[in-house]
């Protein structure tokens, strides 16, 4: 068979084995992600979960010698959740981010590559080939973009005509001199929708972001979360959604294909108040298998508080408190006293004045603090 014949069925094959977009690309570096890279690191955006070597992010011939084109793959995943149960007063809920719904997407995605991968070893012995996945070195939009996924937006995101922003990328650098797709032309147009509805301002201009203002970042740390985001999360437990669900080109991009993202609802949208005293063994077993349990529970469990506060859940004051007791982790006391001001009930004052006399961690102690000077407002107002 020759080469066009075998790209033809290993397109054919993509599809069959659940794989909703395929492009290829040549395997040329990447400067333009170079020069952008330089600039964020400059400027100081980064998130920090990246690759920090930028030579790495931006040569595939550093990753795969004799590098010659670049696979890129796109699976959909749902934007709408059935039966979305509502939080009301006294059992309030969260929310996971739509990547996080259903099966980890890199377990799908690594899935899928190791299939391709056994199907191109079958039909061409001589190819040498690396796989990679969202942690992998390279840039999954970089990549999607050159290999005419769709085109980068505005929102950072790749956005493909089919599916919308709704898609997981991966890629897989090979030696095999595939005839390479299009990139796609940007149609964004003169839309501004996700940078002004952006919580945070996080969208710095159109295609850039400051990744340490963005919510979906922000929901992953583990520290205290900076006081100027703390009410701006809302009932996010993990990602943040906002510059996708306000994009136009996701109207109507259900992406309903995958039984496999389906969101347990339950999971997805879970009661905060459980949240805040589960163990790490009922973490593991409830939430384990979506990708959003990848830093623990313990950013979760931040989340959760500062999702009760968002609600002004009085009901939730006696577990914060308890919280603020007997918590080992300063993180989840402090923002606890934090959360337990922010609601202001009687209870609560008390224990804040109390767990001031009591608590010896310097920043716990000085969440404590700003808990009681929510009061001392509210007494002023
Ligand atoms: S994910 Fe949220 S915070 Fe981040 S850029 Fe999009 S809208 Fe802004
Ligand atoms: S909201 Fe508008 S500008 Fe932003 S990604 Fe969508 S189309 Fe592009």
């Amino acid at each position: 068979m020759n080469l066009e014949g075998f790209q033809q069925e290993l397109v054919a094959y993509a599809s069959e084995i659940g794989i909703d977009k395929i492009g290829f690309a040549s395997a040329e570096p990447f400067y333009n992600l170079r020069h952008r890279l330089i600039r964020q690191q400059q400027l100081k955006y980064q998130s920090g979960f990246e690759e920090p070597d930028i030579d790495k992010r931006t040569r595939p011939d550093l990753l795969l010698d004799e590098a010659v084109s670049i696979i890129a793959i796109a699976i959909a995943y749902p934007s709408k959740m059935k039966d979305a149960p509502q939080g009301v007063r006294g059992a309030r809920r969260g929310i996971f981010s739509r990547s996080s719904w259903g099966k980890d997407y890199h377990a799908a995605l690594r899935e899928r590559l190791t299939l391709l991968e056994a199907f191109i070893a079958a039909h061409y012995p001589e190819a040498r080939m690396r796989s990679m996945v969202d942690t992998g070195e390279l840039s999954d939009r970089a990549v999607a973009e050159r290999a005419g996924i769709g085109w980068s937006a505005k929102n950072t995101n790749i956005i493909t005509p089919e599916f919308g922003s709704y898609v997981y990328l991966g890629e897989m650098i090979t030696n095999i001199p595939f005839r390479f797709d299009e990139p796609m032309e940007d149609q964004c147009g003169d839309c501004r929708l996700c940078i002004d509805s952006c919580p945070t301002g996080a969208i710095v201009e159109g295609g850039q972001l400051n990744a340490q203002r963005c919510v979906s970042f922000l929901t992953q740390t583990k520290g205290f979360l900076p006081d100027e985001f703390r009410t701006v999360i809302g009932n996010r437990l993990y990602g943040c959604d906002t510059c996708q669900t306000v994009c136009p080109k996701n109207k109507r991009k259900a992406n309903q294909i995958h039984p496999e993202f389906d969101p347990d609802p339950e999971i997805a949208k879970p009661l905060l108040e459980p949240l805040l005293t589960i163990s790490n063994k009922e973490f593991k077993a409830k939430f384990g298998y979506v990708s959003g349990s990848w830093r623990g529970k313990k950013p979760i469990q931040r989340n959760a508080i500062l999702a009760l506060a968002h609600f002004k859940e009085a009901s939730a004051v006696p577990a914060l408190i308890e919280l603020l007791i007997r918590d080992e982790r300063p993180v989840i006391r402090g923002t606890a006293a934090w959360a337990i001001g922010k609601i202001g009930t009687d209870e609560g004052l008390l224990a804040l004045k109390q767990a001031e006399q009591r608590e010896q961690d310097e920043e716990v102690l000085e969440e404590i603090q700003k808990g009681l000077a929510f009061f001392a407002e509210e007494l002023k107002g």
